[in-house]
């Protein structure tokens, strides 16, 4: 399901070249920030702790690999209170990731950065998940304009952060907690950009030019 309002518009990444050249840097385009469990891989409620339990989702793979092919800059926003509950050695979560991005490399996708944030809920930091914290990280780390990216997540959470963070656009997808959050942001009256049943629907949304920015230009 695409939101109409959105699909009437026509879908241009990136800054107009005139900005780019305010800001005097390099601007990353086409980018899209990516929750990982749930999303890429099955989430289990014991959580992913380590490479033997981590099996990515059908046509994840593909699916990076087809948007790292049509040039899309992909960057993971992860919240992983594993590590902040004592639960497993930081060594151990970067191995995982370090495997993980290999695996996407075999596959023809590529993973830029990883963004994940250690801390419990309890901690109130600014990062964790529904807050903004790891994508203004990742926009400032990178010269990337938030309008200009995608958030896509399997969570309310995701949702509220690709929001707050100013993202041109959210894709729920129905993998992982997706249809629970569905109801739940319906519930909210929070409505994503678009809904899609998995990773795969979502990159062919975004390939196929069916989603657009709320900061793309109307022609
Ligand atoms: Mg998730």
């Amino acid at each position: 399901m695409v939101d109409q309002e959105h699909l009437s518009k026509q879908f241009i990444y990136g800054m107009q070249p005139s900005r780019q050249k305010e800001r005097f840097c390099v601007t990353l385009e086409k980018v899209i920030f990516l929750d990982r469990d749930g999303v890429i891989n099955y989430d289990s409620p014991d959580y992913i702790k380590n490479w033997e339990e981590y099996r990515f989702l059908p046509g994840s793979l593909a699916a990076l690999a087809a948007l790292t092919a049509a040039g899309h800059v992909l960057i993971l926003i992860t919240n992983q209170s594993i590590i902040g509950r004592g639960m497993v050695p930081l060594a151990v979560l970067e191995d995982m990731h370090r495997r993980m991005r290999r695996a996407v490399a075999e596959a023809g996708g590529r993973i830029f950065d990883i963004f994940y944030c250690p801390h419990r809920p309890d901690e109130a930091c600014e990062c964790r998940k529904p807050a903004p914290g790891m994508i203004l990280q990742a926009t400032s780390r990178h010269q990337i304009e938030p309008a200009a990216a995608i958030m896509i997540g399997d969570n309310t959470k995701d949702i509220v952060c690709g929001r707050s963070a100013g993202c041109g656009a959210t894709i729920l997808v129905r993998t992982g907690s997706g249809l629970k959050a569905e109801k739940e942001l319906a519930e909210k009256g929070i409505q994503p950009t678009a809904v899609a049943d998995d990773l795969t629907d979502a990159a062919e949304m975004i390939l196929s030019g069916r989603m657009a920015l709320k900061g793309s230009t109307t022609s």
